[in-house]
């Protein structure tokens, strides 16, 4: 054995949903959103020139964290924003959980968080959800060193009443509290409206999903001042500019065109209402999601037959082979058109 190698960190990486290479396919296995950012965004982009390019961007980032907090009518000094919510996510692991206690997450959640934890050497553990797949808030009342889950929780799709969330933020307020809002567009109830309350919360958000940009990776915090000066502390310890030139415009633009958004999130939620009725025919039952996603099991054909015949007519889902959720698939909710020729390769295959 080579001695440097004990000096290596060595992780597991996260393994994202598959980014095919050719373009015939049915992408339903990311949660992208299958509709364009606004048109604003395009404007933005046409108004960038090579000079925009040659500079370093704004290492605050200012345009952006002050439209931000404009259109959610917080203090700019409230916003936090990176490179995505994964970006923003990581540095909250790397800021706020610095405890010998355990970190608390559910067992079923986004598969990030054990990963930031094992690269952070952060303790964790994972209450199971119920068996319908709902947090159980009783489970997060023990001592901790933080606590972060979604809402809606992924792959899940399921939502927990803002009261629950309330009921954790008050067994745990010496502790940072995490909600990260990725789906929270989809129909949920944002815990912001807690952060007078609890200067411990920090609720997460991204363009990935409802602002249809997540090739930009742009995502945000909110939190307390306090909690925001922290966390940019660490991120300029880290690489001052995150955020890229293009990423801070285009963000700023699309965040004010809260009309698109809503048209945007109007058709996505209808598509999903509908799926859960096509889906409930052809034998799936499935979580009463809240997201852009559902999250399905087949009634006799297993998961993983369906994810792969699924792959082969070109039609991308998400497969996770992990106990509790090995015979669901994740299912991101499309345009109607890619939705319905996912229901008539499902008729077909399923003889229905
Ligand atoms: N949180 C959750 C729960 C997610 O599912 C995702 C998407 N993979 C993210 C955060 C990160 O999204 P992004 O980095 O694109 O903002």
């Amino acid at each position: 054995m080579r001695e440097w190698e004990n000096n290596i960190r060595k992780v597991t990486p996260y393994t994202p949903g598959e980014q095919p290479k050719q373009s015939n396919v049915i992408k339903l296995n990311t949660n992208e959103n299958p509709y364009p950012p606004s048109p604003m965004v395009l404007d933005a982009l046409r108004q960038m020139t090579t000079e925009t390019m040659r500079k370093y961007p704004d290492p605050t980032a200012w345009e952006l964290v002050t439209a931000i907090a404009e259109e959610y009518q917080m203090r700019p000094e409230q916003v936090f924003v990176g490179v995505g919510s994964d970006d923003v996510l990581a540095m909250c692991f790397l800021t706020f959980f610095n405890s010998q206690k355990p970190i608390l997450f559910p067992d079923i959640t986004y598969s990030f968080y054990d990963v930031w934890a094992d690269l952070f050497r952060i303790p964790y553990e994972c209450p199971p959800l119920n068996e319908n797949f709902e947090i159980v808030k009783e489970d997060y009342y023990k001592e901790n060193g933080g606590v972060i889950f979604p809402n809606p929780n992924a792959p899940t799709g399921v939502q927990m009443p803002l009261a629950d969330i309330e009921e954790i933020l008050r067994h745990n307020q010496d502790v940072i509290v995490i909600v990260d809002e990725a789906y929270i567009d989809f129909g949920g109830i944002s815990a912001r409206g807690l952060l007078e309350k609890y200067e411990n919360l920090l609720v997460v958000q991204t363009f990935s999903k409802s602002h249809c940009m997540a090739g930009m990776r742009i995502g945000y915090a909110f939190g307390s001042e306090e909690l925001i000066r922290h966390l940019n502390d660490v991120k300029y310890s880290f690489n001052s500019y995150t955020m890229n030139e293009a990423a801070i415009r285009l963000g700023a633009a699309a965040i004010h065109d809260s009309m698109y958004l809503k048209e945007t999130r109007r058709k996505i939620m209808a598509t999903r209402e509908y799926a859960k009725k096509e889906l409930a025919q052809l034998g799936f039952s499935f979580t009463d999601s809240q997201a852009n996603f559902l999250f399905v099991t087949h009634e006799s054909c297993p998961a993983r037959e369906l994810f792969e015949a699924l792959k082969a007519a070109g039609i991308y889902v998400r497969y996770f082979d992990k106990p509790r959720i090995d015979n669901y698939l994740r299912i991101t909710i499309g345009t109607d058109e890619e939705m319905d020729a996912l229901y008539s390769f499902l008729r077909r295959y399923l003889k229905r």
